[in-house]
């Protein structure tokens, strides 16, 4: 490393961690280098649901999960599917998630993910000002639907844990939720507004306005493939496709759901796996809304966006490489249209994306516990989106020097 000229960093992965890392980077005065074997922002940042889901963070593995499992097992329809053919390859992950579920494991977890969330509007808000598309996060918050009083009752473990961790929330009779959204059906006959919960008027527009910025603050952006790296006593070279090298000090991994693909060739593999998942985007849905809406005992999530109504959800468990099951997007439009009777699905289009998702819920953000000058920030599963300026911010604490805002232990790669 030069006294005289900066730090050279490359991230890996232009996706909302990557771009939001490699902005923060560059604007603190490194010499940052962004690499993407495809344009900006067309990873899972491209299609997710666009919301800054700050109450989103209990963790998947707990004691109620496995009750359900096998239901969801025998239901093709189920929110969670898994490919008979990927299982195998799946069991070391599941045995890891079975150990993240003790109930001692699933508070400290908790805990983790709430001290994301709790800075995630603040952070998000701030640098959609800084880079220009502060109007484009929207004013009003999330609907959780419910049918009945069993269905309320059996998300109050969520309910509960926003009381624990102090998180906003109002419960909503038949009448508030028809004064808030008339085009919900009456079926639904109570709901719970979360007013911290915000959508993006598109999350490809995030990514692609960080770039700019990054840009525009000196930053460089390459469009290539990453197959390697070489390094001595620390991270020296980043190899390219077509046999190139880029020289680094230092070395950021945010390829979402396949940094464990680059992380192998560092000796440091990791147990992340793609919880994939699909979007409908109805361009003309014939109604309006201003809130997002999920439904927890249907397992969707729809938002409005700018180029229309989005509708989402599920997770399919089928690796990297399995080609897309567009059912499971139908699957959530026909739940979306038992809450939104008056919604029509013409010029719509479908979409998969690969969630980076650790087995215990939570993300690396953190130093190579093998190699100096590499860094992970991955496996932000269901909230790349919500984390990304929070984990940009705690990012350039750990690579440049600064006391991050929040303990990062819970976040180290090696606690697996
Ligand atoms: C259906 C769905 C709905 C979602 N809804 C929400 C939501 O509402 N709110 C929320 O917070 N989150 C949501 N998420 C999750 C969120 O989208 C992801 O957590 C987030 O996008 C992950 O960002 P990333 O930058 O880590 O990964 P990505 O956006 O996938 O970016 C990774 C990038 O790395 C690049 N790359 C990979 N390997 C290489 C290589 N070898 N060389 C060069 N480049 C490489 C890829 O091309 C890609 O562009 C949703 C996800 C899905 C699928």
């Amino acid at each position: 490393m030069s006294a005289s000229s900066p730090t050279s960093t490359v991230v890996i992965g232009a996706g909302a961690i990557g771009a939001a890392i490699a902005h923060e980077l560059q604007k603190r005065g490194r010499s940052v280098t962004l690499i993407d074997r495809d344009a900006p922002g067309s990873g899972a940042s491209f299609g997710n649901m666009a919301s800054i889901a700050v109450t989103e963070f209990m963790p998947v593995a707990r004691p109620s999960t496995w009750k359900q499992i096998p239901g969801w097992m025998m239901d093709p329809e189920g929110p969670i599917r898994v490919s008979p053919r990927y299982m195998p390859r799946l069991v070391p992950w599941f045995a890891r998630f079975l150990a993240a579920s003790r109930p001692s494991v699933v508070r400290r977890l908790e805990t983790a993910g709430a001290a994301l969330c709790d800075r995630a509007l603040a952070d998000t808000k701030a640098l959609m000002n800084e880079i220009g598309i502060g109007e484009q996060l929207s004013k009003t918050g999330c609907l959780s639907l419910y049918a009945n009083e069993v269905e309320f009752q059996a998300d109050r473990e969520r309910i509960d844990m926003l009381d624990r961790f102090g998180f906003d929330y109002d419960v909503l009779d038949t009448a508030a939720i028809r004064r808030l959204e008339p085009e919900i059906t009456k079926d639904i006959t109570k709901a719970v507004l979360l007013p911290d919960n915000r959508t993006l008027a598109d999350p490809e527009q995030f990514v692609l306005r960080l770039v700019d910025r990054f840009l525009a603050l000196g930053g460089s952006v390459r469009r290539a493939n990453v197959t390697g790296f070489s390094r001595s006593d620390r991270i020296s070279v980043v190899r390219l496709n077509n046999d190139e090298v880029l020289q680094a000090d230092d070395v950021v991994l945010c390829a979402g759901a396949y940094t464990a693909r680059l992380s192998q060739q560092l000796d440091e593999p990791m147990p992340l796996e793609t919880e994939r998942g699909y979007h409908t985007q109805i361009a003309a849905p014939g109604i309006s809304l201003a809130h997002s809406i999920i439904w927890p005992a249907k397992a969707f999530m729809v938002s409005p966006t700018a180029g229309g109504i989005r509708v989402g959800g599920t997770v399919e468990m089928a690796g990297l490489d399995a080609t897309p099951d567009y059912r499971r997007a139908k699957i959530t439009v026909r739940r979306a249209l038992e809450a939104l009777p008056n919604l029509k699905v013409a010029d719509s289009s479908e979409w998969m994306g690969h969630r980076p998702a650790f087995p215990d819920t939570i993300p690396v953000m953190s130093a190579s516990a093998k190699t100096p000058g590499v860094f992970y920030a991955t496996g932000h599963g269901h909230l790349g989106l919500t984390y990304a300026a929070t984990c940009a911010h705690l990012m350039g604490d750990l690579i440049i020097g600064g006391e991050p805002a929040v303990d990062m232990k819970p976040y180290r790669v090696d606690r697996f």
